[in-house]
């Protein structure tokens, strides 16, 4: 995938997990042979991920709410409402008072059961966000393959955000200052790209505002007509 996109590991400083659910740190076995990478994460996320890995990888551990500065980025890791002991989302900003070096700021967010006020503010000023929309409603809903059980974990205050309430997160923000969206973390078995384009073409158009939807199963980014 790095290839795809024309990068190298060699080239890839640290890696930032946000928490320990298997989608999010099975890619650490195959990373923890890369001994330059620096992993960054808090305690009670990288401790549940460490014991799945046959060595030691090399962990930089923070404490959720308080930022930090790694090379030229200001980290700030924020807790988000999800089902594991400390999951984070966050903000990356960089650049300077400088026509050549802007500011820019960047906000990672997925794996929510529903939107804080405190985030919806959080994203308003940011250049580029990278937003769950995980599932249709009527198609987890509809899913045979999901018990009950789950799907309302999923659907819970812990779980995931829908099409809906993602769009629902966006529509509720005033004079954003995005110059990219990416929608991501799409459900493979209840989502569909198309869905989730026609769900915010018409925000796209009002905003003026690129919006990309990243196909989970091609890894690209596929843009929002309109
Ligand atoms: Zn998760
Ligand atoms: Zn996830």
């Amino acid at each position: 995938m790095l290839e795809d996109a024309g990068q190298r590991i060699e080239d890839v400083d640290a890696v930032f997990v946000t928490h320990e659910h298997s989608d999010h740190a099975t890619g650490l076995k195959g990373l923890a042979r890369h001994g330059h990478l620096k992993f960054f994460a808090n305690e009670d996320t990288a401790r549940p991920i460490q014991k799945q890995l046959s060595r030691r990888v090399n962990w930089k551990l923070f404490k959720t709410g308080q930022s930090f500065v790694f090379r030229d980025l200001k980290v700030s890791p924020f807790t988000i409402p999800h089902d594991t002991y400390d999951p984070v989302g966050y903000l990356f900003a960089w650049g300077e008072d400088d026509l050549f070096n802007p500011p820019r700021k960047l906000v990672w967010l997925t794996d929510l059961g529903y939107a804080p006020k405190f985030v919806q503010n959080k994203i308003q000023d940011v250049d580029y966000l990278v937003l769950e929309a995980n599932h249709d409603i009527q198609m987890l809903e509809m899913d045979d393959r999901r018990p009950w059980s789950l799907k309302q974990r999923i659907l819970g205050r812990h779980g995931h955000l829908s099409n809906k309430a993602a769009l629902d997160l966006l529509e509720s923000v005033e004079n954003p200052r995005w110059r990219k969206v990416f929608l991501a973390h799409l459900s493979r078995d209840c989502n569909k790209v198309d869905i989730v384009r026609n769900t915010f073409q018409p925000l796209s158009e009002k905003q003026k505002c690129p919006i990309h939807v990243v196909d989970p199963h091609e890894a690209v980014a596929m843009e929002v007509e309109g």
